[in-house]
């Protein structure tokens, strides 16, 4: 699958200390990540292989960061189909100077359909869930609704 993982700031350590518990399983997929969410879960990484004598093994895409962009590149690969799900801690505590992009993100990953996790539990959840091992068809979306109405 294709992961994308976002954090804000104050999630990062968090979110760097979660992929790292799910290392094993993580490693067999396609990590997507926003800048410097994705700059940290790799040092983080390297780091902890590194005090194991291992090489990291994550496949691991960085977008740009958020704020520059990173959370629009991101939409759009949502758009074309090419995110799976999403694990998202956006900060319930802190403005942030892009937040019309972090609604247009979460708006986008509801459109869509998109499994998504905007806390740990809901993290856990999903990544122990029988349909993350075993594989999920989704149903496509249905936009026909819409179409019509604005046409
Ligand atoms: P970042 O972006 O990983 O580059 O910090 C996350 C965000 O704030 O959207």
């Amino acid at each position: 699958m294709n992961i994308a993982l976002v954090a804000h700031d104050n999630q990062k350590k968090d979110m760097a200390e979660w992929v790292g518990f799910n290392y094993q399983t993580l490693a067999q997929h396609h990590l997507i990540c926003t800048g410097t969410t994705g700059r940290i879960v790799d040092e983080s990484m390297t780091a902890m292989a590194k005090g194991h004598g291992l090489t990291m093994a994550l496949n691991l895409t960085k977008l740009s960061s958020g704020p520059l962009g990173g959370d629009q590149q991101l939409g759009a690969l949502i758009t074309e189909g090419k995110v799976d799900l999403m694990i998202f801690w956006w900060d319930p505590m802190q403005p942030q100077p892009h937040d019309v992009d972090v609604k247009a993100l979460l708006r986008l990953s509801v459109l869509y359909n998109l499994p998504s996790a905007c806390n740990r539990a809901t993290a856990d959840f999903l990544i122990s869930s029988p349909l993350f091992a075993n594989g999920y068809e989704k149903k496509p979306v249905d936009f026909s609704l819409y179409v019509n109405r604005v046409v």
